[in-house]
């Protein structure tokens, strides 16, 4: 009888960049057999000191097309996986589960207009990976890429969202895409300065976007902190935007990170 086959893949980082204290990218081989939709999760695993392996969720950053996996970390004081993750260095081993997870992809949705893209801190990943593929950029007519930190240090990949629209692949579709920086622990030029359910409350995130949400046109992704995706939710089922199920379509797909 042949052993079955390990559940995950054993790959080699390749690059890793500190982007502020406590936050980094990693770029990661990528075994051919990994296929993801744009908007999943992988997840990965740390041999510890012990010999033990810890297991964490990790949204993509690149697209499925790339033949490498990135992804976006913050570093968790005394956090069991991240302590030993940002440890590791260039030719480091990681584990990867051969399956990837996750229904934050625009599978979820039906028709639209106008995608919102959501995110508080590192759950600004996943909308990394939509942006890099081509079917947000098909099917919609406009994106609004909203992202929410405290301190505009936070800010991560300004240059890849910059570039997206300079990208060959995507170039047919430039002009559909706005970048909308939130920062709320100081005043940052061109970024809003209050949390995501406060500017949806005053108006303020669409007067910005030039756009109104709308059950018929807007379709919407929550990605982060799980107190901004649930009072997001709320705010916005007051508006009738629903949350998006395979037997009920709706407006709102969500995913919370802790
Ligand atoms: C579907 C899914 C996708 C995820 N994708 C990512 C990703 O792309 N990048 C990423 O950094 N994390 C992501 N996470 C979180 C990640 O799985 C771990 O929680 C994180 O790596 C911390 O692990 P830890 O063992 O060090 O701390 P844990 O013991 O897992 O967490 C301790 C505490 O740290 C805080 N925390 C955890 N994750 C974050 C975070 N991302 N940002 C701010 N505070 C946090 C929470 O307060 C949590 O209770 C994702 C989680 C889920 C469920």
């Amino acid at each position: 009888m042949t052993a079955s086959p390990d559940k995950f893949t054993r790959q080699t980082l390749l690059e890793v960049q500190p982007l502020t204290a406590n936050l980094f990218s990693l770029r990661v081989t990528r075994d051919t057999g990994f296929r993801f939709r744009a908007g999943q999760f992988a997840r990965l695993g740390v041999t510890k000191a012990d010999g033990s392996v810890a297991w964490r969720a990790y949204s993509m950053v690149s697209a499925p097309h790339d033949e490498y996996l990135d992804f976006f970390s913050i570093v968790v004081p005394g956090g069991e996986f991240t302590s030993e993750l940002s440890r590791l260095g260039t030719g480091d081993e990681l584990l990867i589960d051969r399956q990837a997870f996750g229904y934050l992809s625009l599978d979820r949705f039906v028709g639209g207009r106008d995608l919102w893209l959501l995110a508080t801190g590192t759950g600004i990943a996943p909308f990394l990976s939509i942006l890099q593929d081509f079917e947000a950029w098909e099917r919609f007519e406009s994106i609004k890429l909203v992202y929410s930190v405290r301190e505009a240090k936070e800010l991560a990949y300004l240059d890849l969202i910059a570039g997206l629209e300079r990208r060959d692949y995507l170039a047919e579709h430039a002009g559909k895409l706005q970048f909308i920086p939130v920062v709320t622990r100081e005043a940052h030029p061109g970024a809003l300065r209050a949390r995501i359910t406060t500017l949806l409350e005053t108006g303020e995130l669409e007067a910005a976007a030039g756009l109104e949400l709308s059950t018929e046109h807007s379709r919407i992704m929550l990605c982060g902190n799980p107190q901004m995706v649930d009072d997001t939710r709320a705010v916005l089922k007051q508006r009738d935007l629903q949350l998006s199920l395979s037997r009920r379509p709706g407006q709102v797909a969500v995913e919370s990170y802790w």
